[in-house]
This record gives C-alpha cells, sequence and structure tokens, in this order.
C-alpha cells in the first residue's frame, strides 16, 4: 500500500508533543523569532496537566524567593487575573512542598495554553501523531498521522517534549528504563454523598473486607481509599509495566486503571451512606509518572540533585524534593538543605551525540531518584523554554544544538522574562 503524503511544510523548529513542557518549548521557539510547529495527538494543550488530571504544578519557589518564570508564569499569572487560579502564600522555611503547589482551574489553563501558542505565532496541530521521523544533515523529516492522511514536517531543528520519548527512540537515540517504573494514577472526583458524614475508619473496614473476600482489586489500600472518598477525590494507583511508551501498552494501562477504579467506585456504593456514590470527573488519560528517558550528554545524578549542585551550563532552576513513588502507594522522599537549590545543566537536555534534537519534560536525562523531582511540572515548563530557545538560535545560526553558545542562550531566556541560575 501506497502512504500518499497530504502536505510537505517546511519549519525553524518543531516540537512534538503539546503538554507541560511541550507548549513552552513551542511558545519560547517562536518568541526567539523561529517560525515554530506543535504537533498534539490530543485536542487539548497540557498534557498530565491537562488530560491527565494534575492541574497542581510545583514549585516555582524555593526558599521563599522565586526561582522559575518566564512564559509559563505568564500563563498562571493571566489565570490568576482572570480568577481561574491561585497563587498560595510563598514561605522561607521548608513546608510540605504541596503546599506551595498552584492549583488551577483545567478548562482556563487549556484557553490560556490557546491563546499563548496563537499570540506568539506557534502552528498548532490537534489530532497529530508522531509516525516516522528521519534525520538529515541540515534537519529533521517527521511524518505524522492526520484524520485526513499523513503530513510531512521538515524541520531544522525538533524536540521531542512526548514525555516517552518516542521521537528520541525513532530516530535511534539511546534511552534509558528504571528497573522498577513508579506507578501510575487515575485521578477521578466523586459527588453524591455527604462527605461529612463519612466514617472514615468504618469505611476502611468496609474496603478491607472486601479486599479479604478478593471483590476488590489486590492493589487496594482500604484506608487510602477511605481517606479519598472523605476528600471526595480518589488517586488510583495502577503498576506501570516496562515499556509503558508504546501505544499498545498505554492501552492496557489505560484499561487496567479504568477496570480498577470501576470496581472500587462499584464496591463503595455497597457501603454505609454511598448508595448514590458517582464519578464526577476522571482524567481522560491515566498519568503516568515515568516511562523512557534520554540518555544525554550529561546524565543528572540524585547526589547533583539534593546537594544543589551548579552546573556552568545550568539553565533553570528545580526545587522539588525527591519523591520516588514505590508501589503500592509508598514514597521515598528527601528534602533539600538549606538554602540549597538543583540547577538542571543544557546537556541534560541533548540526547547523546545529537545534533538537531533537543528533549524537554520528565524525559531529560537523569538517573531514576533525581528524576523522580525533576520530572514535576514547574521544572518541566522551565526545561521547555530552554529547549525552545536553545532550538530557535541553533536554527537561526545553522549550526549543532551543542553548538549553541551558552551566554546567547541565557540572554534569550532572560530576554523572554525566564530565570536563569548565576
Ligand atoms: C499521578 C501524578 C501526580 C503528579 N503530581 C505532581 C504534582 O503534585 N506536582 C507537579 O508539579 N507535578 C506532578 N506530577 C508530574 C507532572 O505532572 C509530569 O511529570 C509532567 O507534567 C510531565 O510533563 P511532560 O511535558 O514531560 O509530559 P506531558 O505533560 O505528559 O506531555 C506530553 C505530551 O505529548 C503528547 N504526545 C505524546 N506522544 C505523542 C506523539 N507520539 N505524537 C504527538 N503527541 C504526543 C501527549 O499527548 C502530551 O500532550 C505528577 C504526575 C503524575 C502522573
Amino acid at each position: 500500500m501506497e502512504i500518499k503524503i497530504l502536505t510537505n511544510v517546511s519549519y525553524d523548529v518543531a516540537v512534538v508533543g503539546g503538554g507541560t513542557a511541550g507548549v513552552f518549548a513551542a511558545v519560547s521557539a517562536a518568541a526567539a523569532g523561529a517560525r515554530t510547529i506543535l504537533i498534539e495527538k490530543n485536542g487539548v494543550l497540557g498534557g498530565t496537566s491537562t488530560v491527565g488530571g494534575i492541574n497542581y504544578p510545583g514549585l516555582f519557589f524555593a526558599w521563599g524567593k522565586q526561582i522559575i518564570a518566564g512564559h509559563c508564569w505568564n500563563a498562571i499569572k493571566r489565570m490568576e487575573s482572570l480568577g481561574f487560579c491561585r497563587i498560595p502564600e510563598i514561605a522561607y522555611e521548608r513546608r510540605e512542598h504541596w503546599l506551595e503547589q498552584i492549583r488551577y482551574n483545567t478548562f482556563a489553563y487549556c484557553a490560556v495554553l490557546d491563546e499563548l501558542c496563537a499570540e506568539h505565532g506557534v502552528e498548532v496541530c490537534f489530532h497529530s501523531m508522531l509516525t516516522a521521523a528521519e534525520e538529515q544533515e541540515d534537519g529533521v523529516t517527521l511524518l505524522v498521522a492526520q484524520k485526513d492522511g499523513v503530513k510531512q514536517v521538515e524541520a531544522r531543528i525538533v524536540i521531542d517534549a512526548t514525555g516517552d520519548a518516542n521521537l528520541v527512540q525513532m530516530l535511534g537515540y539511546p534511552c534509558m528504563e528504571s528497573a522498577q517504573l513508579q506507578p501510575s494514577t487515575l485521578s477521578v472526583s466523586l459527588g453524591g454523598y455527604d462527605a461529612d458524614a463519612v466514617d472514615v475508619e468504618a469505611l476502611t473496614a468496609e474496603l478491607a473486607s472486601g479486599l479479604e473476600a478478593g471483590v476488590l482489586p489486590a492493589w487496594t489500600v482500604p484506608a487510602t481509599v477511605a481517606r479519598g472518598v472523605f476528600k471526595k477525590e480518589l488517586r488510583f494507583h495502577v503498576p506501570t509495566p516496562k515499556g509503558s511508551d508504546t501505544s499498545d501498552q498505554k492501552s492496557l494501562l489505560e484499561i487496567s486503571a479504568r477496570r480498577d477504579a470501576f470496581s472500587i467506585i462499584c464496591f463503595l456504593r455497597t457501603c454505609k451512606g454511598l448508595s448514590s456514590l458517582f464519578a464526577s470527573e476522571f482524567s481522560n488519560e491515566c498519568g503516568v509518572r515515568e516511562t523512557k528517558r534520554v540518555l544525554g550528554e550529561y546524565v543528572i545524578t540524585a547526589e547533583d540533585y539534593i546537594s544543589g549542585r551548579h552546573f556552568d551550563d545550568a539553565v533553570c532552576y528545580a526545587f522539588y524534593p525527591i519523591d520516588l513513588h514505590i508501589p503500592p502507594y509508598d514514597v521515598k522522599q528527601q528534602y533539600f538543605s538549606p538554602e540549597h537549590c538543583a540547577t538542571v545543566p543544557y546537556r541534560a537536555l541533548i540526547p547523546k551525540g545529537a545534533s538537531r534534537i533537543l528533549v524537554a519534560g520528565r524525559i531529560l536525562s537523569s538517573d531514576t531518584d533525581a528524576n523522580s523531582a525533576l520530572r514535576v511540572q514547574a521544572p518541566c515548563m522551565a526545561m521547555g523554554q530552554a529547549a525552545g530557545c536553545a532550538a530557535a538560535i541553533a536554527a537561526r545560526q545553522g549550526v549543532c544544538v551543542s553548538d549553541v553558545e551558552y551566554q546567547a542562550l541565557c540572554r534569550e531566556l532572560t530576554r523572554q522574562g525566564a530565570i536563569v541560575p548565576l
């Protein structure tokens, strides 16, 4: 069968994946003067922060001081000014990290991201999935499956912001995968009952008997589910099988997460006071914490991260604690010492040996523990901004991504309002 190419278009920069990091990569590349296309498989931008139901990005501040700004912060300020998010009080002292995350309305965020892309002239292609990629001496050719056929995209520089390193793998660059992947989580909001009347202890006991009787998924932790019912928000953890960067594995993951969540919800309706309980909202995709990461020109280690190592080619800060989720519901956490804060080297955004490709988001080159902190949204956005600016400079100057002059990159990031570690 012959594949018919619908159109053949050329850009300076192509970003694959319009999620947490990719949107800001595209906006930054366009703001730096690059003709930019953003290729997204869904019908909304935001990725895990919208369709994955994680509408609480962190962390933009460290020790009371702002460390991440630029287009991503402008988006948050725009939502705040319209009343769609509340920026929490920021403290100097170390606190529970979730206290300084920003909660926003997901619909408003999707709309603001559309606005930002339009204002900066990013060409957004929704319902478009990367299908094949080939590198040439002076650029990269992408084949993108669209509803009406295949679009061929030529770009001088490409950015992989798929969260799964799909583009990196198609171009044949090496990736890493942790020995055990962190669990994935399906988020469901509940309604139809009086949460104040929920007796958490009694419900825990009812769930425990359901678990013992084998009518609940083996992964169910009764006390966690009971607390979730009280808060009207459930987070169903499911194992993330190896290879969950592929459509086939992702299909199994989505189906098993929904099946398990549905069986728990059905069971809850048999419990005291919950006969009318229903799922009022749910994330359209199961939130995935990790799949593959790129093996880059530098691999950030947990020691680099938590010691607050300052890299000579640092492009942004990161301040989330190490936050490794161990199945089913354990978490290994490690916090910074006072005044410490991590930095992200530009080299961790360059796949080893690559000249035309950068990465942004949770797939950056880092070991398992460092990645458990760097994968959160504020650093993903900041990395996106750095990758976008670097890609625009490389495309304009006709140089390899590793030859982008660091000072020029810092100047462009600063011009766009981003904070560069000094
Ligand atoms: C359960 C859970 C809880 C979390 N809690 C927090 C928290 O409290 N605070 C916090 O800040 N972060 C949290 N995170 C982490 C954070 O949300 C993610 O790690 C981060 O959003 C990942 O950003 P990304 O840009 O790398 O990927 P994504 O946001 O997932 O973006 C990837 C984008 O690429 C698109 N895409 C993928 N493949 C293709 C393809 N082949 N072609 C075209 N498009 C493609 C996707 O549709 C998506 O839009 C949590 C994550 C999970 C799963």
